[in-house]
């Protein structure tokens, strides 16, 4: 037999179907690692303790692994769902409304409007666009109730870091602004099908009552300025940002970014 007749063998790591997920292959572009851990899907949805009338989004609902768990509780639940054919099989359950549609062209706050109730947000996050879909909710924080997300173990201690922890970071500052944050679950990569490389973490995420006031927009290009270079002390960074936007302040600009609380980030942007 020649040998460009031979058999293929199984490369490692090909393309295979998830374990029980009916055939379906894992589209990485679309970040999907699929929870297939029983004991970390219910702690998952203990956490959430999804009851009825409530208005809950998924997500991302994948094959279902929080899904169903969480409908038989809550009875109903909206899911967002990219992939075509994932979105098709989910259509034909009676108890699931679904969009089939980027998560990033959503509007959530149509969504609360439609269900006349605050949304309570879940899912486990394509890891690819994680902080794109934070900041996609942050507008709209005042018509969600709370959110749970799995994401990256590093991206969940960038969430909750302070000041002057090797984590606090541009996330955290943007994200402490508007949410009381904790992280209620830790996930290792043996929980998914196709395990990812990195750990994971669920992350709940609890909108303030009363947040500060703040231009959500200039308080966002501010605190890029200040992340921009965050081995540098503020001087060089923030420094031209104040002298641009003409403030008078006695602002400690010998600091670096990871140093300064998000307060204090918050009082500056107010004044340009
Ligand atoms: N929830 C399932 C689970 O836990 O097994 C799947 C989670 S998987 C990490 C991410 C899911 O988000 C996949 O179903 C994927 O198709 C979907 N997804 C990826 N990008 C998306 C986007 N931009 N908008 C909506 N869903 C997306």
């Amino acid at each position: 037999m020649r040998p460009d007749q031979r058999p293929k063998a199984a490369r490692p790591g090909g393309k295979r179907p998830v374990a029980g997920g009916g055939g379906h292959v894992a589209r990485k572009r679309f970040g999907q690692n699929f929870l297939v851990d029983l004991g970390v899907i219910d702690e998952i949805v203990r956490a959430i303790d999804p009851r009825p009338g409530q208005a809950l989004v998924e997500i991302g609902p994948g094959l279902g692994a929080l899904t169903n768990p969480v409908v038989e509780r809550s009875e109903h639940l909206t899911v967002v769902e990219l992939d075509r054919d994932l979105a098709a099989r989910l259509r034909q359950r009676p108890e699931l409304t679904v969009i089939e549609s980027d998560v990033l062209k959503v509007d959530f706050g149509q969504l609360a409007r439609d269900g006349g109730q605050k949304l309570r947000v879940i899912g486990n996050l394509p890891y690819n666009i994680s902080s794109p879909i934070l900041f996609h909710l942050l507008p709209w924080a005042d018509q969600v109730e709370d959110q749970h997300f799995m994401l990256q173990k590093e991206v969940v201690d960038r969430m909750v870091a302070t000041p002057g922890h090797k984590d606090y970071s541009r996330l955290s500052v943007m994200l402490q602004w508007r949410y009381d944050m904790e992280c209620v679950v830790d996930v290792p990569p043996e929980s998914f099908d196709p395990p990812p490389k990195v750990n994971s973490a669920v992350v709940r995420m609890v909108p303030l009552a009363s947040p500060p006031e703040v231009d959500l927009l200039a308080f966002e290009k501010m605190v890029a300025v200040a992340f921009s270079q965050r081995r540098k002390i503020l001087r060089h960074t923030l420094g031209a940002w104040i002298t641009q936007h003409g403030i008078d302040t006695d602002f400690d600009l010998q600091r670096r970014a990871e140093e300064v609380p998000v307060a204090e980030y918050l009082a500056l942007a107010r004044l340009a």
